[in-house]
């Protein structure tokens, strides 16, 4: 059987989700160049003959040379070179602007010239923003209302890609990310310095950091803490490979198209009822210190992915102790029993 996706070009391959796909894609039979700065990326998470261009993705000729790199241009671009972190974003708001939105025009700009038809961005739910409470679980048709530099723009990039297909010369895919974890391929989160959640509830466990910063415990939710929609990695590596290579087959048959999918379980966890599967898995407390909200933070912010079900037909896995269970062995910490 021929491959679901002959191939592509990541970019950001050698970070967390990035490294992930990159073997998911190799598993596929999918041909495969990486592209990353490599300044949060870690090349080792790559098998070391996946070619891997080394630049920024702000610079045209880097993306062009990935893209050469192919005989003829690859079926697929598949986007995850970016800034993610909602903090820094409030700090960095122009660099945020520069990779996400302005990295992402680059990389447009070279696909439609050198003949690439699909172009797919890992988005993230950060574009959704605050919405009234009760109003929590969000599809692709709900308001988007950025409340950080970051999701602005990640805005801003789904509008590129929006655009593009406008062309009829190019398909684009924008999968909104929601909260990304567990380990897929022996890939772990590596990030340094590490500010998600899960990974630093673990290592707070451990003793190995300081106690949990607790970014907010008077919010409108059912415990006052933040609620957010953990999802497997390997259901997104899935998701992104499912929606690029239907995005293929609709441009082979002549019907440019843009799409949107939202890539979360469904599922809505506080903060402290994260920390107490963390705890559960661990067999030891969590040490917290309590503090006001994060800057750019919204209160709660859940999926519903009926068209990651019903369009991909992957029924996502919500399964929080699993996805703790994971970090923790891949950061060398104990898990009980
Ligand atoms: N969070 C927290 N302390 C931390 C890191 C995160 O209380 O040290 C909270 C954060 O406010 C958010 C949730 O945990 O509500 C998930 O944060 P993370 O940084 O993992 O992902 P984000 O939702 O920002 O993409």
């Amino acid at each position: 059987m021929p491959p679901l996706l002959r191939s592509a070009l990541v970019t950001g391959a050698a970070g967390y989700v990035g490294a992930t796909l990159v073997h998911h894609l190799l598993q596929a039979g999918t041909q495969v160049v990486g592209l990353d700065s490599l300044e949060r990326g870690h090349a080792d998470a790559l098998p070391s003959w996946v070619p891997l261009v080394q630049g920024d993705v702000r610079e045209p000729d880097t993306v062009r040379e990935a893209i050469l790199r192919f005989g003829r241009p690859p079926d697929a671009c598949i986007h995850l070179a970016a800034r993610s972190l909602v903090g820094e974003s409030m700090i960095e708001p122009g660099r945020y602007h520069a990779v996400n939105a302005g990295g992402t025009q680059v990389v447009a700009e070279a696909c439609l010239e050198m003949g690439v038809p699909v172009l797919t961005l890992a988005s993230s739910a950060a574009v959704l923003g605050a919405h009234q409470a009760g109003q929590t679980h969000l599809d692709e048709d709900a308001f988007v209302q950025p409340a950080s530099p970051h999701g602005a723009s990640k805005l801003a990039a789904e509008r590129t890609l929006q655009a593009l297909a406008q062309t009829g010369r190019m398909s684009t895919v924008s999968l909104r990310l929601f909260n990304v974890a567990g380990v897929g391929y022996g890939c772990p989160e590596r990030h340094d310095p590490e500010t998600h959640l899960i990974p630093l509830a673990i290592l707070a466990a451990a003793g190995r950091v300081p106690p949990l910063r607790l970014f907010g415990t008077d919010l409108p939710t059912r415990d006052g803490t933040c609620i957010r929609d953990y999802v497997h990695v390997l259901d997104v590596v899935e998701a992104m490979l499912r929606a690029t290579a239907r995005a293929v087959q609709l441009q082979a048959s002549g019907e440019s198209a843009y799409d949107l999918f939202h890539v979360g379980s469904g599922v809505g966890h506080t903060v402290r009822e994260v920390l107490a599967v963390c705890e559960d898995v661990l067999g030891v407390p969590v040490p917290v210190d309590e503090n006001p909200p994060r800057l750019g933070d919204v209160a709660e912010i859940v999926s519903k992915s009926n068209r990651l079900r019903q369009v991909l037909g992957i029924e996502p896995l919500a399964d929080l102790r699993r996805m703790v269970a994971e970090c923790a062995v891949s950061l060398g910490v104990t898990v009980r029993g």
